[in-house]
């Protein structure tokens, strides 16, 4: 019977395991089936407090995990497939095929951003090739140089305005001939001289050079089905993210997205079970 597991190694996740840890309840992180969490798919971390010169993101979490550990937590692999809460208000994780019993559980699995499923997306999103879900994390690197923004909610458009900072140019492109997006935050995109909006459109392909980075990407119409071609350096996805939470099946309340609803700070509707970081934050998503 463990006294607390961790389901999941992003900051989230490690923060709880560190004050676990010194807390002397020797706690079990289950790391997921991508050790690091979001961060591991990016290059430079320039906005962690504590580094001035910048971290790098694989980096970062190693350092989160020698710390966690440095106070006896235990980091294993394994993917929770299910969480069951017994009679005596204990749980049972099953992880693969073992089965783990636990008294609290710490849920930390975050959400993943959505990506249009196109070739080379995972090459290109891993060590900064030009593809990211974040432009508060990656924006400051597209200083001067033209990107573009996938989506038409209020993530695109926020995203799009935050990146008029740096880049010389931003194209916002729209699969329809309207904005999902809040009527203040589109007219605020829409209304800005380094944004320009290109509807009906989607992206066909990403358009690379010799070492791999994006220099374009083939714009498809999505009416006419006319494609060209369009330079940018950067292409940010904003089409939306999945929290993963579909593992619990329904035992702790979410909204209707999938994000848990916490209860007094961390706490959520069951007794015994937390959430922190991105799993229940649909606002930062830091
Ligand atoms: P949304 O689901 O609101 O918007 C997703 C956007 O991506 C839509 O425009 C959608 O188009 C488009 N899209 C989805 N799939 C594809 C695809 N395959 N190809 C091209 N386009 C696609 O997600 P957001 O992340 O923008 O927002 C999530 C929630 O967070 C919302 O409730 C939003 O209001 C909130 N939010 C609030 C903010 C704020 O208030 N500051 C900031 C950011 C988010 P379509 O419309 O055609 O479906």
């Amino acid at each position: 019977m463990e006294n607390v597991i961790i389901i999941g190694t992003g900051p989230a996740g490690y923060t709880a395991a560190i004050y676990a840890s010194r807390a002397d309840l020797n706690p079990l992180i289950l790391t997921g089936t991508q050790p690091g969490g979001q961060l591991t798919t990016t290059t430079d971390v320039e906005n962690f407090p504590g580094f001035p010169e910048g971290i790098s993101g694989p980096e970062l979490m190693i350092q989160m995990q020698q710390q966690a550990e440095k106070f006896g937590t235990r980091v294993e692999f394994g993917r929770v497939d299910a969480v069951t809460k017994e009679a005596d208000g204990t749980f049972t994780l099953k992880v693969g095929e073992k089965d783990v019993q636990t008294k609290a559980v710490i849920i930390c699995s975050g959400a993943s951003a959505r990506y249009l499923g196109l070739p080379g997306e995972d090459e290109l999103t891993s060590g900064g090739h030009g593809l990211t879900a974040c432009a508060t994390c990656d924006g400051a690197f597209y200083r001067d140089v033209p990107v573009c923004v996938i989506g038409g909610g209020d993530s695109a458009c926020e995203e799009a305005t935050f990146l008029t900072k740096f880049a010389s140019k931003v194209y916002l492109i729209v699969r329809r001939d309207e904005l999902r997006a809040s009527k203040i935050m589109a007219q605020r995109a829409i209304n800005h001289e380094k944004i320009e909006v290109i509807w009906n459109s989607g992206i066909k392909e990403y358009v690379t050079n010799e070492k791999g980075d994006i220099r374009a990407v083939q714009l498809i119409d999505t009416k006419t089905g006319d494609e060209s071609e369009l330079e940018v350096e950067g292409v940010f996805m904003a089409i939306g993210h999945t929290p993963n939470s579909a593992f619990l099946n329904g035992l702790v309340e979410t909204d209707d997205q999938g994000y848990i609803l916490q209860k007094q700070g961390t706490r959520t509707s069951v007794e015994g079970i937390y959430a922190a970081g991105d799993i229940s934050d649909t606002e930062y998503r830091q």
